[in-house]
């Protein structure tokens, strides 16, 4: 079986006889990683893969361990969020020029991931509210913190207030604070959190965070958004984290 991701119908689960076969036709086209003009035909309640032409087939992400663990990762995401039947054309582009780059290994691989998961989850419904603070409405502070779960901002001075009592915070965002899911954000890391929340598909990867740490708080913000969202960890992920 190979689950293929399509723009109109979704995810689609095909049967792919003798895809494994070194001499089956159907060998290339059905690789992990490929990008291609599928042939689909129904029986017994079952799709089944008659042929098909690759358009891309992303080589490169199969030559280093790390890459084909990032990218593996990439694809069960996108997996996980796409339905039978759904339109799936936005998440399809999204990984399809994530993978891209992972390929060409130009770009930090910290920061295709996450901006691969944040914008997946834009993507999917669970995109945040970054125009400010949900208390003073302010878009610049020292840090800027990201309640994860609410998917909202508050600024570090209204947090302290909340410390020194000085304003009322409810109940729920006590609840998110104990959880430890409050990130703090420093202008770099807010600034590149908005860019690839707010542009458009083209430019989402056009930005460098050049400070190594604050690169890694993106990556670790991103990747917790996401796994808090959905509810669940990957298998990949695991994986990716120990080849890393
Ligand atoms: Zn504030």
């Amino acid at each position: 079986m190979a689950d293929i991701i399509t723009p109109e119908r979704g995810r689609i689960s095909v049967c792919v006889k003798g895809g494994k076969s070194p001499v089956s036709k159907l060998g290339g086209i059905s690789q992990l990683f490929t990008y291609g003009n599928y042939e689909i035909y129904e029986k017994n309640s079952m799709y089944w893969m008659r042929g098909g032409s690759i358009i891309c087939p992303f080589y490169e992400i199969s030559n280093e361990i790390e890459r084909l663990a990032l990218g593996t990762y990439l694809c069960e995401v996108a997996n996980d969020l796409t339905g039978e039947n759904e339109e799936s054309r936005e998440i399809l582009r999204l990984l399809l020029n994530t993978l891209y780059l992972v390929g060409k290994g130009e770009k930090s691989r910290i920061q295709l991931k996450a901006v691969f998961e944040i914008r997946a989850m834009c993507i999917s419904g669970y995109c945040p509210e970054l125009s400010g603070c949900i208390y003073c409405k302010k878009n610049r502070c020292e840090f800027m913190y990201l309640d994860i779960l609410r998917g909202r901002l508050i600024c570090s001075d209204c947090l302290s207030k909340r410390e020194n009592k000085t304003i009322s915070i409810s109940d729920e965002f006590e609840y998110t604070e104990q959880k430890n899911l409050l990130f703090g954000m420093t202008p770099a890391v807010f600034a590149a959190f908005c860019h690839v929340v707010y542009s458009q598909q083209g430019k989402i990867f056009a930005f460098e965070i050049k400070d190594k740490t604050e690169l890694e708080d993106f990556g670790k913000i991103a990747e917790t958004y996401l796994l808090e969202h959905l509810g669940h960890g990957f298998k990949s992920l695991d994986f990716y984290r120990s080849v890393k």
